[in-house]
């Protein structure tokens, strides 16, 4: 059967959508020129009056919230509450202040400390310059709030931004361009739609990149963007895992893997895909993980549901064959492992008896499946855990911090939790990367400012004398070489010597300068 395109089709009750028409070669081309024209004047503007121009589109999106709220309900299926808590409209405001004070530390400039006596008269500044035009590649799991931690950054920073939504979820990065082209410089924020191609397209064109999305097409970026020698963060994918020690307070840590394994139907690159107990609290906590995900309520539900349906048939079926490879290998089910029967709508799953080998242990599910394994003690579980290409978060559940801490310290991950998972997703202020194949990029915080600017040193100097080692060579130079040699070595004779051949110097250099 042949499947609809791409955004054609309402996840929740598979009613159609009026598709959206992609960008052209020429209109690209259009967009990127206006941005480039319009990031001129905006990066001449400071930093204050770019914070005030964006506290206008601040409010204008929460103004606004409800029709973005339809349009997520529609594009990706998820409930209303669940877009209006997840998709960052709730928390907007004062990420977006953390976001400003973020910026400006990451945009001041920096007075470069130099021996005075070393190098009389010099005064270095660096200073952070915009790149220029920045290309936003975004997927479809988090249709609004995936461009939230590049687009502030990197307007802050006095770039122009074209964001390229997914194909799968066009219509709500079109409502977020909107609200900034409504606030802001004409051009400044542009938008391309289409699939891969448009963004391959859009790659040529921009100054720097910032993509979210698949590890194959990462790579495929990345490569690009280091043929073209521009910068590149590519965040992509994972398969997180959580280890559930013995000690763990029951109801927290059943809650917790619960809500981040199944939350957005799991199609979060931070989602609790594996998870790792010790024997001596599997059975409980399995039961009760088991009848978590049965009493959870999956859309089309009303406004409150917990879980959307899979956004897309292609994601439902490597949810299916991943649950009936599981199946197949001799997982047990606990719960779920069938559609609801509505639109894309499949039962949040728990996998108990998962074995490493299976592809809900291997491969990146994205969808409402938590695959159990069970070991013996902690170590095994690190070892397990550690055992996978992916590296984005990882948690460890117990009551002892500072066992936990330990073990936390030595996940190989970017984000380590004790007792919580995905958390730090929704902070401004927090580095967000991954380590391995999910990628080299560094999205939000200070951290994330070396793709949205460069630095610029800035040298002054006002000394009137020229520099003791410029031009002639000559026997004193040699010796205030050696000098400087012994003086690195801790003698503070030999510092005191060079005084004298410095004056020496200066003189040498002005007779060659004039000629003498
Ligand atoms: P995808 O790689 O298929 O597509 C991502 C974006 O890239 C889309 O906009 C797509 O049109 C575009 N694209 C496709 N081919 C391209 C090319 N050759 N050049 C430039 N752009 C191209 O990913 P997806 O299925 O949309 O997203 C799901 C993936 O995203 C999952 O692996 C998930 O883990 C990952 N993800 C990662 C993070 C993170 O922070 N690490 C956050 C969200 C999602």
């Amino acid at each position: 059967m042949t499947r609809p395109a791409p955004g054609t089709y309402a996840p929740a009750d598979g009613s159609s959508l009026t598709p959206v028409d992609p960008t052209d070669n020429d209109e690209l081309a259009a967009i990127i020129h206006a941005a480039e024209e319009a990031q001129v004047r905006w990066a001449q503007r400071g930093l204050g009056e770019r914070v005030t121009a964006l506290e206008r589109v601040v409010q204008r999106i929460l103004a606004n919230a409800g029709e973005i709220l339809d349009i997520l309900v529609r594009e990706t299926g998820k409930s209303r509450t669940d877009a209006k808590m997840n998709e960052g409209i709730s928390s907007l405001g004062p990420y977006f202040n953390t976001a400003v004070q973020e910026a400006r530390v990451a945009l001041a400039p920096v007075k470069v400390k130099l021996s005075p006596l070393d190098y009389p008269g010099k005064k270095i500044t660096t200073e952070a310059i915009p790149r220029g035009v920045v290309g936003i590649i975004a997927p479809w799991n988090y249709a609004l709030a995936n461009f939230f931690k590049p687009i502030f950054p990197a307007l802050l920073a006095g770039n122009a931004v074209v964001i390229k939504p997914s194909e799968y979820t066009p219509r709500a990065g079109a409502w977020l361009a909107a609200q900034f082209e409504a606030e802001l410089p004409m051009g400044l924020v542009g938008i391309a739609q289409g699939g891969g191609d448009i963004g391959a397209a859009l790659l040529e064109l921009v100054d720097a990149v910032t993509f979210t999305g698949s590890v194959a097409t990462g790579r495929i970026v990345a490569m690009r963007a280091a043929e073209r020698l521009i910068p590149c963060s590519v965040e992509l994918g994972g398969k997180d895992a959580a280890i559930v020690l013995a000690d763990c307070n029951l109801d927290r840590t059943v809650a917790g893997v619960a809500q981040w394994g199944l939350h957005n139907c799991g199609q979060n690159c931070s989602a609790i895909e594996r998870v790792y107990v010790e024997e001596a609290i599997a059975d409980t906590f399995v039961r009760r993980l088991g009848a978590v995900a049965d009493a959870l309520e999956v859309a089309p539900q009303g406004d409150h549901a917990d879980v959307g349906p899979l956004q897309s048939h292609a994601q439902l079926s490597v949810v299916e064959d991943h649950v009936a490879d599981a199946l197949e290998r001799g997982a047990t089910l606990v719960a779920g492992g069938k559609r609801t029967g509505e639109g894309l709508g499949y039962r949040p799953t728990v996998l108990d008896h998962c074995t490493r080998d299976m592809r809900v242990m291997t491969d990146e599910t994205f969808g409402p499946v938590i695959a159990i394994q069970r070991v013996a003690e902690a170590e095994e579980a690190v070892g397990l855990a550690n055992a996978s290409p992916y590296g984005l978060n990882g948690s460890v559940w117990t009551s002892n911090i500072e066992r936990g801490t330990t073990l936390a310290r030595r996940l190989a991950v970017g984000v380590a939790y004790v007792n919580n998972h995905s958390f730090c997703g929704a902070l401004a202020n927090v580095p967000w990367t991954g380590v391995k194949d999910t990628g080299t990029g560094i999205a939000a915080s200070r951290f994330s400012y070396h793709t949205f600017t460069r630095p610029r040193t800035l040298f002054v100097d006002s000394n009137s004398n020229p520099d003791p080692w410029w031009f002639p060579m000559n026997e004193d130079l040699a010796r205030m070489g050696d000098l400087l040699i012994e003086r690195g070595k801790g003698s503070w004779t030999a510092a005191l010597k060079i005084a004298p051949i410095l004056k020496k110097r200066i003189e040498a250099i002005q007779k060659l300068a004039r000629g003498d």
